[in-house]
C-alpha cells in the first residue's frame, strides 16, 4: 500500500490492516493473529464476531436505520433505554437515557444537562465544575477541560473552560504508610468538601469522576467508603454527581455499573465503550429521576441535541450486546476471569524490580512500571517504557493498552489490560505470560 490518506494517530506509522476476526483475535493481511487483551481501549467486550450481535445489526439494517428524534422514536432505542434504567444502581429511580455517538459527546451532554437542571431549578448561579486529576473524560473541548490529563490538555489549554481539579484517590502514591483505607477514603473525599467550600457551595454545579479511573491513571478503584462520602457531600451542598462510566461501565468491573459496588447512585451517568462493544459507535447519558423531574416540571424540553441521537442500528447493536451479556451470564465470567487475571499478575510481577503497583477490578487491570521500586520513582517521561512494552507485546501477538502516564512525576508508565468478557482461562494466562515476556524484552534490552 502506498502513502495512507487516513489520519492515523502516528503519521509515520505503517499499521497492519486487519482483514478478519476470530473470537478474541484479530487477523491482519499477512495472516498474523493478535489476542485482543485490551479491546482497543476497553471497548470490545464480546470479542469481534459475536453471532447474535451481528444478526441483530443485520436485521435492524433491513428494518430501519435512522429517524430524527425531533419527530419519531424507534423500538431498539426504547428497549435499550428501559433496560439501562432497569439495571441502574438503586436510587436512580425512573430515569431517562439519551443516546449519543461517543464518550466525549456523552460527557458534553451530561455537563449540559447538569447546567439545565440548575437553571430549571432556579439556581442559575451554579456553574462551577469540580473534577479530579488524574482523570480522562474525552477529547472534545468541554470533556477535555473536565479531564485532569496534563499531557492531553497542554496544547489546547487556551481553548478550555475553567474546571477545578482535586486529587483522585491513588493509594500507591497518596496513601500514608500508617493511614488506614478508611482514613484515606475520608481524607480524599474531604478534598471535595473543601473545594466546594472554597468556591462557594451556591456556585457549584457538579462533581465529575470516574468510579474506577481508566485511561489516565490506569484502572484505579477508590478506597472503600470514598463514594458514599462523596454522595453525602454532594447532597449536602446541592451539587450534582456525574459518574463517568464510559470505561468502567457495562460490566467491565463485574457489575453493570461500577458504582453499583459502592452502594450509591449518581445523578448523571455516562457510558460508552462496553455499551456497543465496538459493534456500533454508541454512548449514552442516564439521568436519574431527580434530574428528569426538575426538567419535566420546568421547560419540559431538552436544551441539547445531536442529529444521530437514538440511531436505530446503533441502539439495536447495543441492545443485542447487553442481552448477550445477560443471557450468557458474562458478568460471572468477568468476576471469575478477573480473579484469575489478578492472581496471575500478582504471581508473575510481585517481586519484579520495575513493577511498582498492580491495581484494578473485574477484567480491568493495570501494571504500573517504575524506575525504582523502593523510592517509587517513575521512569523518565521520555523513556517510552510502557509504549515499548506495548509494542513488544504486539510483536508477540497480544494487544495491550500502554500509557506513558499523564502528569510528570505523579503517575508514571503503565500498561492497562481489558480483556473480553468471553475470555477463556487459557487466554488470560497467555495475556499475562506474553506481558511478562514483553516487559523482559524492553527492560533487558
Ligand atoms: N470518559 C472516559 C472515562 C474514557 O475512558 C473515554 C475514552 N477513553 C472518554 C470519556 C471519551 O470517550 P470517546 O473516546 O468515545 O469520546
Amino acid at each position: 500500500m502506498g502513502e495512507s490518506s487516513v489520519f492515523h494517530r502516528d503519521f509515520n506509522a505503517v499499521l497492519p490492516m486487519v482483514v478478519a476476526v476470530d473470537g478474541n483475535y484479530l487477523i491482519d493481511d499477512s495472516g498474523r493473529r493478535y489476542l485482543d487483551a485490551c479491546g482497543g481501549a476497553a471497548v470490545s467486550c464480546l470479542g469481534h464476531d459475536h453471532p447474535k450481535v451481528r444478526e441483530a445489526i443485520k436485521a435492524q439494517v433491513d428494518r430501519l436505520a435512522f429517524v430524527h428524534t425531533g419527530s419519531f422514536t424507534n423500538a431498539p432505542a426504547e428497549e435499550l433505554a428501559a433496560h439501562l434504567v432497569a439495571c441502574a444502581p438503586e436510587g436512580t429511580g425512573a430515569g431517562r437515557v439519551m443516546f449519543l455517538g461517543s464518550g466525549s459527546e456523552a460527557m458534553e451532554a451530561a455537563l449540559k444537562l447538569a447546567r439545565q437542571y440548575c437553571i430549571e431549578k432556579g439556581e442559575p448561579e451554579r456553574q462551577q465544575i469540580i473534577a479530579r486529576k488524574p482523570s480522562y473524560h474525552g477529547n472534545t473541548l468541554g470533556a477535555l477541560a473536565t479531564g485532569g490529563h496534563a499531557g492531553r490538555r497542554a496544547p489546547f489549554a487556551p481553548l478550555l473552560i475553567e474546571v477545578n481539579h482535586i486529587d483522585a484517590p491513588y493509594p500507591y502514591r497518596l496513601q500514608g504508610q500508617d493511614e488506614s483505607e478508611a482514613d484515606f477514603a475520608e481524607r480524599m473525599a474531604l478534598l471535595l468538601d473543601a473545594e466546594i467550600g472554597r468556591l462557594g457551595p451556591e456556585t457549584v454545579m457538579a462533581f465529575v469522576a470516574e468510579p474506577v479511573v481508566g485511561a489516565s491513571l490506569g484502572t484505579q478503584p477508590a478506597p472503600k467508603g470514598y463514594w458514599p462520602r462523596v454522595r453525602e457531600i454532594c447532597d449536602r451542598h446541592g451539587v450534582l454527581l456525574i459518574a463517568d462510566e464510559v470505561m468502567s461501565g457495562m460490566g467491565r468491573t463485574g457489575t453493570t455499573y461500577a458504582l453499583e459496588q459502592e452502594g450509591i447512585a449518581a445523578d448523571l451517568t455516562t457510558m460508552a465503550k462496553g455499551l456497543g462493544a465496538g459493534y456500533q459507535p454508541i454512548a449514552a447519558v442516564l439521568a436519574a429521576q431527580k434530574v428528569v423531574d426538575v426538567i419535566k416540571a420546568g421547560s419540559g424540553k431538552l436544551w441539547n441535541g445531536h442529529t444521530y441521537m437514538s440511531h436505530a442500528i446503533a441502539t439495536a447493536g447495543a441492545l443485542a450486546v447487553q442481552q448477550v451479556i445477560e443471557e450468557e451470564n458474562l458478568l460471572d465470567n468477568v468476576v471469575r476471569r478477573g480473579a484469575q487475571l489478578e492472581a496471575a499478575l500478582r504471581d508473575t510481577f510481585a517481586q519484579h524490580a520495575n513493577v511498582g503497583d498492580m491495581r484494578g477490578r473485574g477484567l480491568f487491570w493495570t501494571v504500573e512500571l517504575v524506575a525504582d521500586r523502593k523510592s517509587k520513582a517513575p521512569f523518565d517521561s521520555s523513556s517510552g517504557i510502557a509504549m515499548n512494552i506495548g509494542s513488544a507485546a504486539k510483536a508477540r501477538g497480544v494487544m495491550t493498552y500502554p500509557s506513558p502516564g499523564c502528569i510528570d512525576g505523579v503517575n508514571g508508565d503503565h500498561v492497562l489490560l481489558a480483556p473480553s468478557y468471553t475470555s477463556t482461562e487459557a487466554e488470560i494466562y497467555d495475556i499475562v505470560e506474553t506481558l511478562a515476556a514483553a516487559v523482559q524484552d524492553v527492560l533487558a534490552g
